[in-house]
C-alpha cells in the first residue's frame, strides 16, 4: 500500500526481508494469506491510525517457520504454522493475565504491524500453532484454509464462548451472515449447539447459511428482524445478539433480545454512536458485552477444534500472488461466500 486510498494504491513490489527482532521471534514463509475487509479499512485509512509507508496488508497468513531467535522453544525450522494475527507485549499486566488483546501496544499484522501479503514475515512465537493434521474422513487442510481461518474464528470465538458464555439450547441472532466474523460465529454456534438466526440482504447469502446449519434466515432488506425474531421465539426473543454493524442496527438488536439477554459487539461499520433505552436495559437485565480479537489460549482452543475437523472456513476464491489486486477487487464487491484467499 503506497498511500491511504482505493485499490489503486496498492502494487506489488520487492522489500527488504525482515530479519528475527528478538530471541523470541520467528521468521515465516508464507504461503498463503487471506483478505478481511479490515484490510479495505486500513487501506482507506482508519482514524487514529498512523502507518509507516509503503505498508503491507493482510492480517491472515500460514506459511512454513525458516528462522528462530535463540530462546524460541514453540516451533522449529521446517514447522507448518498458522498465525494468531494480534501482536501483544507478552510482559505487561493484561498479558500476564491471559488477557493478550488488552495489552497497551496490542496490534495486528496488517492493521498497526507490517502483515502477511508477503513472502516473510517475522513475529514473535506466541503467535503461532502448527496447523493440525485432519484424519479421515476430513481431507488435509490446504494452505489458504489453514491463512482464512485465524482473524474471523477468533474474533467469533472470544464474542460467543469467551464473552457471551452461549450455552446449548439457547437462541442467538447473527447480523449480515455475508461478513466473515458472522459466518464463523454461525458455525460457532450451531457446533455449541444453540438455535441460530441469521440475516442478510442477500436470499443468495441466506441460502448459504442455511445450508451451514442455520435454524431460520431473514432478509433484513425487506423483513422486519424484531418481528421476525419474536416470532420465530414465541414473542420471547433471543438469548444472544452478534453484532458488528453499530448504529444502523442497535436498536433493534437490544429490541429482539430476551429478558436477561446479552448483546456482544465487535463493530460499529454504520457508525459508533448507538442509541440505548437504558430503562429497558436495568429493566429487562440485560447485559451489552465488547469484545475484539482473542488471546493465545483462545487460539490454541480453536486451532485444536480445527484439528477434529471442526469450524473450516469457507473459501470463496483462491488468487495468486501476482493476481493479489484482483481478490482485493473480490472481497470490495462484497459477492464473496466465503474467504478470498492468496496462494504465495
Ligand atoms: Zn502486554
Amino acid at each position: 500500500m503506497r498511500a491511504h486510498g482505493d485499490l489503486s494504491q496498492l502494487e506489488i513490489t520487492d522489500v527488504p526481508e525482515p530479519e528475527l527482532s528478538s530471541s523470541g521471534s520467528v521468521k515465516i514463509q508464507l504461503k498463503a494469506a487471506a483478505l478481511n475487509h479490515l484490510d479495505l479499512w486500513t487501506l482507506r485509512g482508519l482514524p487514529g491510525l498512523a502507518l509507516k509507508l509503503p505498508h503491507i496488508l493482510g492480517g491472515d497468513g500460514a506459511g512454513l517457520v525458516v528462522e528462530t531467535g535463540g530462546s524460541v522453544a514453540r516451533v522449529k525450522e521446517g514447522d507448518r504454522v498458522m498465525i494468531n494475527p494480534g501482536v501483544s507485549c507478552h510482559r505487561c499486566e493484561y498479558c500476564l493475565a491471559g488477557e493478550h488483546s488488552l495489552c497497551d501496544s496490542y496490534g495486528l499484522l496488517g492493521e498497526h504491524l507490517p502483515g502477511t501479503l508477503t513472502e516473510y514475515l517475522v513475529v514473535p512465537e506466541q503467535n503461532l500453532e502448527i496447523i493440525p493434521s485432519l484424519s479421515a474422513p476430513h481431507d488435509e487442510l490446504t494452505w489458504t484454509e489453514a491463512a482464512a481461518y485465524s482473524l474471523v474464528t477468533l474474533t467469533a470465538w472470544r464474542m460467543l464462548v469467551t464473552r457471551a458464555h452461549l450455552r446449548p439450547g439457547e437462541s442467538v441472532l447473527i447480523w449480515g451472515v455475508g461478513g466473515g466474523v458472522s459466518s464463523a460465529a454461525l458455525k460457532i454456534a450451531r457446533l455449541l449447539g444453540a438455535a441460530v438466526f441469521v440475516t442478510s440482504f442477500s436470499d443468495e447469502k441466506l441460502a448459504a447459511a442455511k445450508s451451514l446449519g442455520a435454524d431460520a434466515v431473514i432478509n433484513h432488506a425487506d423483513a422486519d428482524v424484531v418481528q421476525e425474531v419474536r416470532r420465530l421465539t414465541g414473542g420471547r426473543g433471543v438469548d444472544v445478539v452478534v453484532e458488528n454493524v453499530g448504529e444502523a442496527t442497535w436498536e433493534r438488536s437490544l429490541r429482539v433480545l430476551a429478558k436477561k439477554g446479552r448483546l456482544v459487539t465487535c463493530g460499529a461499520t454504520t457508525g459508533p454512536k448507538a442509541v440505548t433505552d437504558v430503562r429497558r436495559m436495568f429493566w429487562y437485565q440485560w447485559t451489552i458485552l465488547g469484545s475484539t480479537m482473542g488471546n493465545v489460549s483462545e487460539y490454541h482452543e480453536i486451532v485444536q477444534l480445527l484439528g477434529h475437523g471442526h469450524l473450516r472456513p469457507t473459501m470463496d476464491s483462491v488468487y495468486s500472488f501476482d493476481d493479489g489486486i484482483a481478490a482485493f477487487e473480490r472481497l470490495q464487491s462484497g459477492k464473496q461466500m466465503g474467504k478470498v484467499a492468496l496462494e504465495i
